[in-house]
């Protein structure tokens, strides 16, 4: 029962409270022993990933438990997305693209039979899933993709290439994830597809390395070349998918505001801890005025933006019906902006030592800036914004 003198918008019922001291927990002693590495060796740990299922995480906002599902709403969401955040973002990344882009909106847009085959399989972390809808030549402008699809007899044929798609490849070796859906054009329509792996026609085009940053996420491009997708795996009606992407997007710039927001408070914690303990001078390195700027304003845009995502996610519950594209888009931009902010003053405040992995403000500065790319640019989101406010 919520009492509501007691109301906490980051922990609003026990069950919140009780899935981030898990989360928490997990980090503490799995995630966090294993990061700096994975992010050196530029590698998706996929064992440590299914773990995920047992703890319920992957299925954490489907509904039905014979689906995997652990019945959770947006706030848990946040809540997953900021703690695992706050220790590993790339791995905090393929989790976001496993479970919200792939398998939420196959929960929301899928017919039946399809939650049955595919739902279980991707809760559980045996199957692993992906969502592709950027390509080589155009990412904020998606509906210039030029992948498409031609009905044909039972099948679809499709055709194209995708590119970043985060767990498109599972390995060094170019092995595919199990599940991809795919945005594909019919005639002028977009529609989804869920595409196997063992498709014909479906293939890892490269995993791309060198990336700056989460670097513990695999990112691949995919290739479909006469490409036989069964009817049966067309997702909802043909052409109907544009809606389903708009609806993902939202969601998604939700969890990846959780991200950054993770990102922001462990940078917190660590350059307050280390100004603690730093001497300068003879002097702890917080009497000086300009280290006590950064740690202050850090604390107040964290406290801010953390408000802010908690209680869009809490407006999206209250109201589910309404659009809320405006502040998904505005939380992402901002605490896109501030993650990595107060990342590069967690490196300023740590001084040479900041700069070396081993302190994990440089591994978090390099991956907050994704943050700023990915799911929708800063740039974009200010279009979207400014477009929006037209109708308030
Ligand atoms: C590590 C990583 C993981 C990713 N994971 C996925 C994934 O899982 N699935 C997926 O589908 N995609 C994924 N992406 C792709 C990501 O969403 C795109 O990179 C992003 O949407 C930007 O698209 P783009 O790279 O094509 O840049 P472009 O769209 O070409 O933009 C280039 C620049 O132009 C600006 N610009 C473009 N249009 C406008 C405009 N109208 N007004 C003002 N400025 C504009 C942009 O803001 C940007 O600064 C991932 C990317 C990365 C790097």
């Amino acid at each position: 029962m919520s009492d509501t003198n007691n109301f906490s918008l980051f922990n609003p019922s026990s069950e919140h409270k009780a899935l981030r001291e898990m989360i928490l927990d997990f980090v503490k002693k799995e995630l966090e022993p294993q990061a700096l590495e994975f992010d050196k060796k530029e590698e998706f740990n996929l064992e440590l990933f299914r773990k995920l299922g047992q703890l319920g995480l992957l299925g954490l906002l489907i509904k039905e438990e014979d689906l995997g599902g652990s019945n959770m709403d947006l706030t848990a969401m946040i809540i997953s997305h900021e703690e695992l955040s706050s220790s590993d973002p790339g791995f905090c990344l393929a989790y976001l693209a496993h479970s919200v882009l792939c398998g939420y909106n196959i929960y929301r847009n899928a017919n039946e039979d399809q939650k049955k085959k595919f739902l279980p399989g991707l809760s559980s972390g045996e199957k692993i899933g992906a969502m592709a809808m950027s390509e080589p030549d155009c990412g904020t402008d998606a509906l210039a993709m030029k992948t498409h699809a031609i009905k044909k007899d039972s099948h679809y044929i499709l055709n194209g290439r995708k590119m970043w798609i985060t767990n498109g490849c599972i390995d060094n070796n170019k092995q595919a994830c199990d599940y991809v859906l795919v945005y594909a054009k019919t005639g002028e329509k977009i529609s989804s597809f869920i595409v196997e792996k063992s498709f014909k026609g479906f293939s890892v085009g490269q995993k791309i390395g060198d990336k700056l940053g989460m670097r513990a996420s695999n990112t691949a491009e995919l290739v479909f070349e006469n490409c036989e997708v069964p009817k049966s795996h067309l997702i909802g009606e043909e052409g109907d998918s544009l809606i389903h992407m708009m609806q993902n997007l939202e969601v998604e710039r939700l969890a990846l505001a959780g991200m950054s927001l993770g990102i922001a408070k462990r940078c917190l914690e660590i350059m307050n801890k280390y100004s603690l303990e730093r001497q300068s001078f003879k002097k702890s390195i917080r009497s000086f005025g300009q280290i006590q700027k950064y740690l202050a304003k850090s604390y107040a845009e964290y406290q801010s933006i953390r408000s802010y995502i908690y209680n869009t996610a809490r407006q999206m519950k209250l109201e589910p019906s309404k659009n809320h594209r405006l502040d998904c888009d505005a939380v992402k931009l901002l605490a896109g902006e501030l993650g990595k902010v107060i990342a590069d003053r967690a490196i300023q405040v740590l001084g040479g030592y900041g700069y070396v992995g081993e302190y994990v403000v440089e591994r978090l500065w390099r991956d907050a800036k994704l943050l700023e790319i990915g799911g929708g640019t800063n740039e974009a989101l200010e279009k979207n914004i400014t477009k929006e406010l037209e109708n308030l």
